[in-house]
């Protein structure tokens, strides 16, 4: 489990991100925040292919596709540079344990 805190440099909401690795390829992804571009977001658990979101530009990346459908400053808000950080942290970690 690999747990961040960020914060929008446009909205200067705080964004908590939470990463656990189920298996090779899933992440689990819990985000808290008040910000409401996040709100869709923050009650239920993510689940994203880890590797598939590390390797693939942010243009093919599902999470950045699912953040802008209802996130107005996406390109300028931290959520999602932070959690890919947070994805890659914790899979690094994870491959270290396995
Ligand atoms: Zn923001």
């Amino acid at each position: 489990m690999y747990k961040c805190e960020a914060t929008c440099s446009l909205c200067n909401y705080k964004i908590s991100i939470k990463v656990e690795q189920k298996n090779m390829n899933e992440a689990e992804v819990k985000l808290s925040s008040e910000c409401p571009n996040l709100q869709q977001f923050t009650n239920i658990p993510l689940h994203l292919d880890a590797i598939y979101e590390i390797v693939n530009p942010k243009e093919n990346s599902q999470f950045y596709r699912l953040l802008k459908q209802h996130h107005s400053h996406i390109d300028r808000c931290a959520a999602y540079d932070s959690v890919l950080d947070s994805i890659g942290k914790n899979l690094g970690r994870y491959y270290e344990l396995a």
